[in-house]
């Protein structure tokens, strides 16, 4: 069975990085990725997937027919990053793929192309399904407030939306995949390591405007106060623990109009990263306190709006059935992830990892760096074909003998939240409960 897979994938080879070049030519952004969901729901219906689509907007499901045992959910990102110095960004949206989710929706329909070989199919003693979906990369507070007034519940993260639409139900367990996101030699990178989690805001700094040159003294400064409040963060820096990774980003999205007017109101967007809830709101009070602080000593007011962060990626080491699959692919080279391992960036992965197991796998064939103009894939064995066997064949390990080994990694796991609960918690942070 591992060798048919592995051949049915070799065979597709050309289409696989058509597919994945054609995307890679047409990035689109968050939650308005139409384009790329349509291609994907036809390269899914052409398989003879039973497919729904138009889920949060853009996501879209091919499920193989149900059979009883554990439901496996493959996972694709379907959006671009913005980044418009990027030699192949959009003109208009300055979006372009350099996180390289073009090559990761190949990699889930390569998995598909091998899991609905009628044998393959017949072996498996379980469901699977294919689920491309919107808006991995951050959601800016006024695109929020766009797609929250076109009905999208939870705008932040398009996992987010879609476990809010109830669309991860009946998924036992995920997999996911990414190009390497911490520096890795080796060809694979098995397992999930603990990344960042993320909280953000809106802080309006309320002044008050008058004549920049007649009468200063009649206004208050609201740039000087987010000044002042970027200086007190700053010095705050030393108070923070290596152990905590804290990354501490902010963006001015409105700061003042007249230059002969005091401005009277700073927009600033603000994220605060680190490695558990616990530090991101510890430091988020840090930030609150700069900005009300400043504001007090200008005479000036702040207000602040919550907006839905990441959940921090849980810690998981390489399962069997990923470790066994990796022995069937020659010539590569593999690292499992260590404990200590730890990635600063956030992805939305990490609030799946608090609801159910997250089988994830990394992989190389491009050269850059992520999120930079420079990030190109160069390699499409390594970053395409080699990870689509690699998914098939983990998939085919997990559900073979009945499910055997996916019904051991459900009992083996521990949810943080169940569906309920992280909506719940979603919610309240959105509404400032
Ligand atoms: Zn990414």
């Amino acid at each position: 069975m591992e060798t048919k897979i592995i051949g049915c994938i070799d065979r597709h080879q050309k289409e696989l990085i058509d597919f994945a070049e054609d995307i890679y030519r047409h990035p689109e952004e968050g939650f308005c990725e139409f384009r790329t969901a349509s291609k994907v729901k036809n390269a899914l219906e052409s398989l003879g997937l039973k497919v729904r689509f138009g889920l949060a907007r853009t996501g879209v499901r091919g499920v193989l027919p149900k059979t009883a045992g554990p439901h496996l959910t493959v996972i694709g990102e379907l959006d671009g990053i913005l980044c418009p110095r990027h030699p192949l960004a959009d003109k208009e949206t300055g979006v372009a793929h350099a996180c390289g989710h073009h090559v990761q929706l190949a990699v889930m329909l390569g998995a598909a192309m091998a899991l609905t070989d009628p044998a393959v199919r017949d072996s498996l003693g379980g469901t699977v399904s294919f689920l491309a979906v919107p808006a991995e990369e951050y959601v800016d507070a006024k695109k929020r407030r766009w797609l929250q007034q076109e009905g999208v519940g939870f705008a932040g993260t398009g996992k987010g939306e879609l476990i809010r639409l109830g669309e991860f139900a009946d998924t036992d367990i995920a997999l996911t995949t990414h190009v390497h996101m911490v520096p890795v030699e080796e060809d694979f990178y098995l397992g999930n390591p603990s990344c960042n989690g993320f909280s953000s805001e809106l802080i309006t700094v309320e002044g008050k405007a008058a004549h920049a040159a007649v009468a200063p003294w009649e206004g208050v400064n609201a740039l000087s106060i987010a000044n002042s409040a970027y200086q007190m963060m700053g010095l705050m820096r030393e108070t923070f623990q290596e152990k905590d990774h804290v990354r501490l980003h902010t963006l001015i999205r409105e700061g003042g109009e007249a230059l002969n007017c005091v401005p009277d109101r700073v927009v600033v967007e603000s994220k605060v990263r680190a490695g558990s809830l616990d530090t991101i709101y510890h430091i988020r009070e840090k930030v609150t306190r700069a900005f009300e602080g400043a504001a007090y000593a200008f005479g000036g007011k702040i207000h602040r709006e919550r907006l839905q962060g990441y959940l921090p990626v849980r810690f998981r080491p390489a399962d069997t059935a990923l470790k066994t699959a990796a022995k069937y692919l020659d010539g590569y080279t593999y690292r499992e992830v260590a404990q200590s391992d730890f990635n600063n960036a956030c992805t939305d992965v990490g609030d799946l990892t608090h609801l159910m197991p997250v089988v994830n796998f990394t992989y190389a064939g491009f050269t850059g760096v992520l999120h930079g103009a420079d990030f190109a894939i160069t390699d499409w064995d390594k970053a395409v074909i080699a990870p689509a066997k690699l998914m098939a064949l983990t998939v085919y390990e997990l559900l073979k003998n009945q499910g055997e080994q996916a019904r051991r990694v459900i009992e083996d796991y521990q949810p943080v939240f169940t569906q309920e609960e992280y909506v719940d918690f979603v919610w309240k942070i959105i509404e400032n409960r």
